[in-house]
């Protein structure tokens, strides 16, 4: 057996990501209870702290669950089987989460994209001016497509929603983009937005939570789907407010410090970082394809060829994401056996293709705790793992995301 690579690993994955050291020491503390005076100062401080992340004023209920279970409290609360949605596609995760929908019996109608380009907001547009009856419940997004590094515009989708005077509920999975870059729950009249704790948040997973809408809560309580750990009227009704069960007060530790932190940089210096990161990241991902296969090389989902050179799988600049990129590995090479190397032989983790990207794309997660010196040390041992592997691509991708650091 190989030893273990030595020193800390680079840690490079779109979520979970990195804890910092001060989240991680907040959560070494003895345990209090969760009605206590104590604990019921911190759960405050943490409730203003997400509403004011999410740039909300209205409801906000928290779970201890991943994202998936605030997906289900989104849809539980709020559809009854039979109820028609509409699904904006942008990837993986949209389906995933359509895929739940279907599972609750709930009427999913698609519009579909070319997941390197996303949808079309004139698709939205016209498929809501059409629904004269208004049978579509809601318009559901995901603000950042994790699995390929895309993001969908909020605020172009509620415009569309506007302009077809439609009174579709909106749910926003901000799941991979919140303390990333900008969301704004209550400008852009997002109903639902979906949050989980082990991505922007820099924290454990295992904590979720929806912002939801006065629009959204007085539907809530017509609907009369059976449910209830998700249960908002019941979680309304407990002090503090949410959790069905126990408190996970541990996770309130964390989600304390995290927020101090989101607050001690500012969040539109945190944007900004974000921002600067992942600029680097594509101007690195830009210098190794060498200008070789452009952008427009491959199909909707990355999969015919050909492809001679690594690739940004988003392939729309207006669309590309500030917190994941994902790269498309040349013809007759195998994404995962390039992950393998980077992080069995040099220590760094990287992010996998999902669904029908397995093994043809890999993902470099630019999100949370993470600085220049981390972001370029990741970089360099990309290009290092893809020499490695004998994937070809122009060497030099680094002083390409030196140069854009330093611009
Ligand atoms: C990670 C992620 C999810 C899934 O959340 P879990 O915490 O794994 O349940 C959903 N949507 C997006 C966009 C994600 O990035």
């Amino acid at each position: 057996m190989n030893a273990k690579p030595r020193g800390r690993q680079f840690f490079q994955n779109p979520g979970p990501t990195n804890i910092p050291d001060r989240v991680l020491r907040a959560m070494d503390r003895a345990t209090l209870d969760f009605l206590s005076d104590e604990f019921m100062d911190i759960h405050r401080y943490c409730h203003a702290g997400v509403k004011r992340v999410l740039k909300t004023q209205q409801t906000l209920f928290m779970y201890a669950s991943s994202g998936h279970g605030a997906w289900e409290a989104s849809l539980a609360n709020l559809f009854v089987p039979g109820d028609k949605l509409l699904m904006l596609e942008s990837g993986y995760f949209s389906e995933s989460w359509e895929q739940m929908a279907r599972n609750l019996g709930i009427e999913i109608e698609t519009i579909r994209c070319d997941w390197r380009h996303g949808i079309r907001i004139a698709d939205v547009a016209a498929r809501l001016a059409a629904d004269k009856s208004h049978a579509i419940k809601a318009v559901m997004t995901v603000q950042n497509e994790t699995a390929t590094g895309l993001a969908t515009p909020i605020a172009e989708v509620r415009r569309a929603i506007d302009e077809a005077k439609h009174p579709a509920l909106l749910l926003v999975d901000t799941i991979s983009s919140l303390g990333c870059y900008d969301f704004r729950m209550d400008a852009w009249g997002v109903d639902v937005a979906v949050g989980g704790s082990q991505k922007g948040l820099m924290m454990p997973t295992g904590l979720s939570f929806t912002g939801v809408s006065q629009k959204a809560l007085d539907l809530s309580k017509k609907a009369t789907a059976p449910r209830h750990y998700w249960n908002w009227e019941m979680m309304t009704r407990r002090e503090p407010q949410s959790f069905v069960g126990t408190t996970p007060v541990h996770l309130f530790y964390a989600l304390q410090e995290s927020l101090k932190l989101i607050d001690e940089e500012g969040l539109d210096a945190i944007f900004a970082r974000h921002r600067r990161l992942a600029e680097a990241t594509r101007a690195a991902v830009a210098h190794w394809n060498g200008g070789v296969s452009g952008g427009a090389s491959c199909d909707a989902k990355g999969i015919a060829g050909p492809v001679k050179a690594p690739e940004m799988f988003c392939a729309d600049p207006a669309r590309v994401s500030d917190s994941v990129t994902g790269v498309i590995v040349p013809d007759g090479h195998d994404a995962n056996a390039f992950r393998s190397v980077a992080v069995n032989r040099y220590n760094l983790s990287l992010g996998g293709g999902l669904g029908p990207l397995m093994g043809r794309v890999f993902r470099i997660g630019h999100m949370g705790d993470l600085n220049e010196p981390m972001l370029l040390g990741a970089l360099a041992t990309v290009e290092l793992a893809l020499r490695t592997a004998k994937i070809p691509f122009e060497a030099g991708g680094v002083d390409a995301a030196i140069r854009a650091l330093a611009a």
